[in-house]
């Protein structure tokens, strides 16, 4: 028998597949594959405040 990729639940230890969103035991959120869009998410709001409070720098300056 072929054995899919498994990884268990952080939460329950469940073996659930590693393209399941969420386990389907408990329920718990498996965010491994959309990590690297958080951290995509976290950078780009940290520029857009830093880019804010340069124009409010600048708008203040003067
Ligand atoms: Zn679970």
């Amino acid at each position: 028998m072929k054995q899919k990729a498994l990884i268990d639940c952080p939460a329950c230890g469940n073996s659930l597949s590693k393209s399941a969103s969420t386990c389907p035991k408990c329920g718990h959120p498996m965010d491994q594959a959309n990590y690297p869009m958080l951290i995509a998410k976290y950078v780009l709001a940290f520029l857009g405040l830093m880019v804010l409070i340069s124009l409010f720098a600048q708008a203040s300056h003067r």
